[in-house]
């Protein structure tokens, strides 16, 4: 690490709170899929700022729209309606087959958002009784970082300390479609789950989970919210993880690259008989659906309606699935592989995923390892093959040397 990077590393160190633990290296510039740091060496993000950047950095078709509402309107708050918020909200709809949307700006502001809605729906529409709704939600979560979310994590580092805690939540085993259908009772409103679960290390769940729970959720009319915020948008190879499954829930939450990494944007996106239950007072949020996001995430639907990242993601996602694949048994004891989304487990007999991240890094490659023993791979679906097969070789280099 330069002298440059480390005073810069130092200044954040003295006057950012500590709650992450970066890799050294300090970005300054960024496009496609490479980042140049301060001293003017280029990387490969093969992390894509946890998926939000799936469509490249600066990408031109989207930094020109951001750059253009810039200069129009960027803030009208929701007293006042905004020219851009209409065909952001109906052409968002239109992508996930719904009716409406309830645009918000961070993916925990749209957890909480789905969770407000199941409540309230459970009360008013299915007749639970005052203050009694639960939600089963699953073991190895991640939804975010608010109060309410990190009462149903069982991470410790996301959830010690910080109680008292939110109640009507259940957890059960994730991918264990019995176990849900044993916590439903008359009192349920929601089953809120990540298609594949992305921090916990890229966890894909047994190919009848999903629909699974759909069957049994609409037999007990209850809702199914799928957080798509992580693999929602392209990154599996489709528009949504839940397309892949053949499963369509009542809730999509998404965060993440709707905003294109250009600007916070998130949404729930339902039917009317169940967004519907909101009222004018009862929700809001002074930035969402602002036009600036309103714009930038018009534009990434638009994106996403040609299919051509979803198709690009599925076939270079092969590729990286089938690359990573070769190292299992030379210090790679598993792959999980979903589109451009890898998690691979290290040997901990080897290494861990974090020296393996530092070995990336001097090697050119950005990567991010989660829970001790995964690294997670989620390049731009914008990367080049050739950048794809450098990675994949310079990964096996990188457990070479170990
Ligand atoms: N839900 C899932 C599945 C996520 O992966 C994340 C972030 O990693 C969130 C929710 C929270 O999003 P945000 O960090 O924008 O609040």
């Amino acid at each position: 690490v330069s002298d440059a990077q480390q005073a810069a590393i130092a200044v954040v160190e003295a006057h950012a709170a500590h709650n992450y633990h970066p890799l050294p290296v300090v970005v300054s510039e960024a496009s496609g899929a490479m980042v140049t740091d301060i001293d003017g060496k280029r990387y490969l993000d093969c992390l894509a700022a946890y998926s939000a950047v799936n469509f490249g950095h600066c990408n031109p078709e989207l930094t020109r729209v951001a750059k253009e509402q810039l200069d129009k309107v960027t803030l009208t708050s929701r007293a006042f309606h905004s020219e851009a918020l209409g065909p952001f909200a109906e052409a968002l709809a239109r992508l996930a087959g719904k009716d409406m949307i309830l645009p918000m700006n961070t993916g925990a502001e749209a957890v909480e958002s789905g969770i407000k809605v199941a409540r309230k729906w459970g009360y008013e529409v299915k007749g639970v009784a005052a203050n009694q709704a639960n939600i089963i939600v699953a073991e190895g979560n991640f939804h975010g970082r608010t109060t309410t979310i990190i009462s149903f994590s069982d991470d410790p580092e996301a959830h010690d300390n910080y109680g008292p805690f939110t109640p009507g939540f259940r957890a059960v085993p994730y991918g264990d479609a019995d176990a849900i259908e044993a916590a439903i009772d008359e009192n349920t409103v929601a089953v809120l789950l990540e298609p594949i679960q992305g921090e916990s290390g890229v966890g894909i769940p047994p190919a009848d989970y999903l629909p699974r729970v759909r069957q049994m959720t609409s037999d007990h009319r209850v809702l199914f919210i799928a957080d798509e915020i992580q693999s929602g948008l392209g990154r599996t190879g489709a528009t949504f993880q839940c397309d892949n499954v053949g499963v369509v829930p009542d809730l999509y939450l998404l965060g993440k690259a709707l905003g294109a990494g250009i600007v916070p944007v998130s949404a729930v996106v339902g039917n009317k008989d169940v967004l519907g239950v909101l009222q004018p007072g009862q929700h809001g949020s002074t930035f969402g659906g602002n036009p600036l996001a309103a714009a930038v995430g018009l534009a990434v639907v638009q994106l996403l309606e040609t299919g051509e990242m979803q198709e690009r993601a599925k076939r270079l996602g092969e590729r990286l699935g089938a690359g990573l694949r070769a190292f299992e048994g030379k210090g790679v004891t598993a792959v999980r592989c979903q589109g451009l989304w890898a998690g691979i487990d290290i040997d901990p007999k080897m290494a861990t995923a974090r020296e393996v991240c530092t070995n990336l890094l001097e090697r050119g490659i950005l990567a991010k390892d989660t829970h001790g023993q995964t690294v997670r791979l989620a390049p731009p679906i914008v990367i080049t093959e050739e950048e794809l097969e450098w990675a994949i070789a310079q990964f096996g280099e990188a457990l070479a040397d170990f």
